[in-house]
């Protein structure tokens, strides 16, 4: 799909966004930005970036976007540093940080990393700061919750992590004791992408039909990669005690990232506790299904994301510009999004997320003033316009005078 202009988000983002994002451009029209990341789709970031990018470029910063490369051995070793982050006990060896760094060496050495603003997203290429260069500026872009990671884990990530001048996290509550300067800029959707873009029902339809899905009945939604800490068998659990007393379908879509090499083992187990129930439709979706999930989230009647760990949950944010009701776990990201019996539910169990499911599906006017309110919340905080003036913000600040300027710039705290 042919990357939007900023032109384009006129008639959907708020009043006078596109005017003030084109004043803020003027102040960094030719600086270099570069992004590492590891992996170029599947997950959150790559999502972002994949649109963030084109309009930047759009809009007079010069932008690019690197891949971190490594082996299937360094994404072991960087999944379990994922997990350790966010909380999970993990057995991490001197061989696995060892592999860790030489996976950074060998990208330094292969990677152009030179721009205004160095931006590296998440702890797989944390350790490529080692070969900065000046003049230019580098930020560690932070998208998990690291807020209580095992200890040994973030004391070696740390270590890289103060030799970037500042850090960006999603939350305030992820934010670290850091000798260096932090920044929350939440995440962002792209309205106009093939993942967001407005529907016809008949499209709808038949993207359903081609997915197998019938839409006789109301359909529940959980849109995930298949990770443990997305909860997808606790969504059956709860499904199972819905459909005792209502007719529904569960919709499980979800594929895995190239960075995640865990997701086979996840889907096994979701299959097995699928069972042979007819209503369960368990989907793996190939990375650029995002027309395939637009019409799944549309096609849906409750949207759930019952993560019990969350970087941001962008599934959230997906669902509720789709005008649908969310239950979310309360974890990471979901937290803003979903404000209690406003914008959503946020839940804590899976009997709690039963609950809240059968009480959406007998109110269907409650759960359209809540998907109503939910989209609303989405334009105003959630749009990749809010995130492009964040950035252009952070990249007036940093590229023009290296954080020794007075304006404070993105929320630093
Ligand atoms: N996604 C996708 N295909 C999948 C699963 C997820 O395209 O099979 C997308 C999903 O629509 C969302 C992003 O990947 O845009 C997931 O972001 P989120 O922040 O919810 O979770 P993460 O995977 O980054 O933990």
């Amino acid at each position: 799909m042919k990357p939007a202009s900023l032109e384009a988000y006129r008639d959907v983002a708020p009043p006078g966004t596109v005017e003030f994002l084109y004043r803020l451009s003027e102040k960094v029209q030719g600086r270099s930005f570069l992004h590492v990341n590891s992996t170029h789709q599947g997950g959150g970031v790559a999502e972002i970036l994949m649109r963030l990018v084109p309009l930047l470029n759009d809009i007079g910063v010069k932008t690019s976007w690197e891949i971190l490369e490594g082996t299937l051995e360094f994404f072991r070793v960087t999944k379990a540093f994922h997990n350790a982050l966010q909380g999970e006990e993990q057995v991490i060896t001197e061989d696995m940080y060892e592999t860790f760094l030489e996976c950074n060496r060998h990208n330094a050495a292969r990677l152009p990393l030179e721009a205004d603003l160095v931006m590296i997203h998440d702890p797989q290429p944390a350790a490529l700061v080692l070969a900065r260069k000046v003049p230019g500026t580098w930020v560690w872009r932070c998208h998990i919750d690291a807020s209580r990671p095992q200890r040994r884990v973030w004391t070696f990530l740390r270590r890289f992590v103060e030799r970037y001048d500042a850090a960006v996290f999603s939350l305030p509550k992820f934010a670290q004791r850091l000798a260096i300067p932090q920044y929350l800029i939440y995440p962002s959707i792209d309205p106009l992408s093939d993942k967001n873009r407005e529907l016809s029902d008949s499209e709808v339809a038949g993207i359903l039909s081609r997915l197998g899905v019938p839409q006789d009945k109301p359909i529940l939604l959980q849109v995930s990669r298949f990770d443990r800490f997305k909860d997808p068998v606790s969504v059956i659990n709860a499904y199972r005690m819905v459909k005792r007393r209502n007719e529904c379908r569960l919709v499980l879509a979800g594929g895995g990232a190239a960075d995640d090499p865990e997701g086979k083992v996840v889907l096994a187990e979701v299959r097995e506790a699928a069972g042979r129930d007819p209503d369960i439709h368990v989907l793996e979706l190939p990375p650029d299904a995002h027309l395939e999930i637009n019409a799944l989230q549309r096609a849906a009647t409750v949207v759930l994301q019952k993560s019990t760990r969350e970087g941001f949950g962008l599934t959230v944010a997906e669902a509720m510009w789709k005008g649908k009701p969310v239950i979310g776990g309360t974890a990471g990201g979901i937290t803003v999004q979903i404000v209690y019996d406003l914008t959503g539910y946020t839940v804590n169990s899976v009997e709690g997320a039963a609950y809240r499911i059968r009480y959406l599906l007998n109110n269907p006017e409650a759960a359209t003033r809540i998907g109503r309110i939910a989209r609303e919340h989405v334009r105003r905080n959630f749009l990749i316009t809010r995130h492009l003036a964040d950035y252009l913000t952070l990249l007036h600040v940093w590229a023009d005078g290296g954080g020794r300027c007075k304006n404070p710039g993105p929320t630093p705290w």
